[in-house]
């Protein structure tokens, strides 16, 4: 199959007039001839300017847990609307909203909202400089946090040889503009080596505010810490007095009920959420311990705008209500696991060696005997042969990032005629690559 993308390409060179890449978002271009504008999307499928149909496995990178324009969902946001928007004060159904993410994630006591994960996080990291009156902190190789200067700080794999160095891989800004002057208070270290976490710990301790970690990597195909390791850093944490942000941004009443934490069976002392959170609508939280989120209004600033906006409130209450009261988690990995294995046995039939990574309402595809337990082991993985056949991919009518870093988000819409259809898809599209 090829499609057709007249009205996509047309309707770039006009966007380029006005948006820079012909996008709101860098990650929207996806090269001059290639770039797709959405028409509309529903369950599992979205359809473009051309009318092709695709099932999609971005979800908006993570959003649409339930299916775009779940309408479970949208009823409840239009009756969020009938209350009036953003008034600079609060209304009654953020209780509603926080108590039940207290309810659903056993570490979190109280709650704020803010409106991205990039918010979130970012009040997070101030909320535990300001409770412990300390600057630094730590995060791991191969994690992304958000946009801001603190975290936009990439590990460059590009001319690091594992083989000929025994130093790490250099850190770098992920952007231009980023000052230099922030990397000062920023320490990275790779997953899953509590050793050397606990060195930076003896060493910078009484500095160190933070440990900010996303157990399993939502941006680096689901690459996931061993639990042990995630229990050794909350030990090590509590030892030396940092607080432990957990970044659930992307596996957030995802991956169970009570995130991540709940899968590993450790507590963080600062949880962020967002994407999952309400089906798509913009809302993001940050959940935590009581006297470390008390600070907020004790010497900690946080606010904003459009923070708790009565449509996303609305929208959060439902798609939480059904996340914890349905088996929506259930089926969306049970989803995955087929996904998964018809994939599997696609690639086994041509003799194709691969793994999954992550959990499989997220998972990653690796061309590698075994996914990588750190960042520095991507290249294991035949990533250009994942890269070809993406492209095929969405030509044939599945849309998964055209990079490999990024899981392939499973919703409860992806029923099985959308497995059905992605796999008759993915087997056309390896058969081009091969
Ligand atoms: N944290 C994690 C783990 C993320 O995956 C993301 C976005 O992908 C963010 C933070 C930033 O969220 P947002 O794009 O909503 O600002």
């Amino acid at each position: 199959m090829s499609r057709k993308l007249t009205k996509s390409n047309a309707h770039f060179k006009k966007a380029l007039t006005r948006l820079p890449l012909g996008v709101a978002s860098n990650f929207r271009y996806w090269g001059d001839d290639r770039t797709i504008y959405v028409k509309k999307g529903r369950g599992g499928r979205i359809w473009d300017l051309d009318d092709n149909a695709y099932v999609d496995y971005r979800l908006g990178y993570g959003p649409a847990i339930l299916g775009y324009a779940d309408p479970r969902v949208d009823e409840a946001a239009r009756q969020g609307m009938e209350v009036g928007g953003v008034f600079a004060l609060s209304t009654e159904r953020e209780y509603e909203v926080a108590d039940r993410i207290a309810k659903m994630v056993s570490s979190v006591d109280l709650v704020r909202f803010s409106n991205s994960g990039t918010e979130a996080v970012m009040a997070a990291l101030r909320l535990a400089r300001g409770y412990t009156g300390r600057d630094s902190y730590v995060i791991l190789e191969g994690g992304y946090h958000g946009l801001f200067d603190a975290v936009l700080w990439a590990t460059s794999l590009d001319r690091w040889d594992p083989e000929t160095t025994d130093e790490d891989p250099p850190l770098v800004p992920y952007s231009q503009g980023v000052p230099e002057l922030v990397r000062r208070l920023l320490q990275i270290t790779p997953m899953n080596d509590a050793n050397r976490l606990e060195d930076l710990f003896r060493k910078n301790g009484d500095r160190i505010a933070a440990l900010l970690i996303e157990p399993i990597q939502g941006n680096c195909c689901g690459i996931t810490a061993d639990p042990e390791y995630v229990r050794a850093a909350r030990q090590l944490c509590d030892k030396y007095g940092v607080v432990l942000i957990i970044d659930e941004v992307k596996t957030g009443f995802r991956v169970a009920k009570g995130g991540v934490q709940e899968l590993m069976g450790v507590e963080a002392d600062i949880c962020t959420f967002a994407k999952a959170m309400a089906n798509g609508y913009q809302i993001a939280a940050i959940g935590g311990r009581e006297d470390i989120m008390r600070k907020y209004g004790n010497g900690v600033a946080h606010g904003g705008t459009y923070t708790a906006h009565s449509v996303a409130i609305a929208a959060a209450a439902k798609t939480l209500e059904i996340l914890d009261e349905t088996p929506a988690l259930e089926t969306i990995a049970a989803y995955g696991e087929r996904l998964q294995a018809g994939m599997g046995r696609i690639l086994n039939d041509r003799g194709i060696v691969h793994s999954f990574a992550g959990h499989p309402s997220m998972g990653g595809l690796f061309f590698a005997e075994e996914p990588p337990t750190n960042y520095r082991d991507w290249k294991t993985s035949d990533y250009t042969f994942y890269d070809t056949m993406a492209a095929h991919l969405h030509d044939e009518g599945v849309i998964c990032e055209p990079d490999s870093r990024e899981p392939w988000f499973i919703c409860e819409a992806h029923d099985q005629s959308c497995l059905n259809d992605t796999l008759a898809a993915f087997e056309a599209a390896v058969d081009r690559t091969v």
